[in-house]
């Protein structure tokens, strides 16, 4: 393969997945699930996805970040064997940090500002929401990348919102 062909065809898809993802409703959509089936990407639960929408990493819109951190993997290890005759490819694919891509991609889809949320939330005083602040606060370890809360009850290596494997002592 051309050896700027090679890294513009991975820059484009990278772009088309970033863009589907940000252009999704929130929590995804038809268009994403197809991307994201098409890459064989794996989706989040409906019961993780019911556990984030409980917690305060809120998205105001968009896929949530470690769907579009499952396919910007799949998409690198599809580039990973044409890496090896192009060097610029392979520069690129060595300086992706998923981490650093991910949170830029949150940046973008997360509320102008969580106060609204927050007192919408107080005001209807469901039960959930405080169940779900009492969960945040007996959790001992944050997602270094992102901040997310790690959920003692639930077993996971990655972080649930953002897919880092970094996490800090809160
Ligand atoms: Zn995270």
């Amino acid at each position: 393969m051309d050896d700027n062909k090679a890294l513009t065809d991975f820059n484009s898809e990278i772009d088309v997945a970033f863009r589907t993802a940000w252009q999704s409703g929130k929590g995804g959509d038809e268009n994403w699930s197809k991307l994201l089936n098409g890459y064989g990407a794996k989706a989040l639960s409906d019961e993780e996805k019911g556990y984030l929408s409980e917690s305060s990493m809120k998205i105001a819109t968009g896929a949530y970040p470690i769907e579009l951190r499952r396919v910007y993997e799949s998409i690198i290890d599809k580039y990973r064997p044409a890496a090896s005759s192009s060097p610029k490819l392979s520069e690129a694919l060595n300086n992706f940090n998923l981490d650093v891509r991910v949170k830029e991609y949150y940046q973008k889809i997360k509320p102008f500002s969580g106060l609204g949320d927050i007192f919408k939330n107080a005001a209807a005083g469901t039960a959930k929401y405080s169940e779900g602040l009492q969960k945040e606060k007996q959790s001992t370890m944050k997602c270094k990348n992102c901040g997310a809360p790690r959920l003692d009850e639930m077993q996971y290596d990655a972080c649930l919102f953002c897919g880092s494997k970094l996490f800090e002592k809160a």
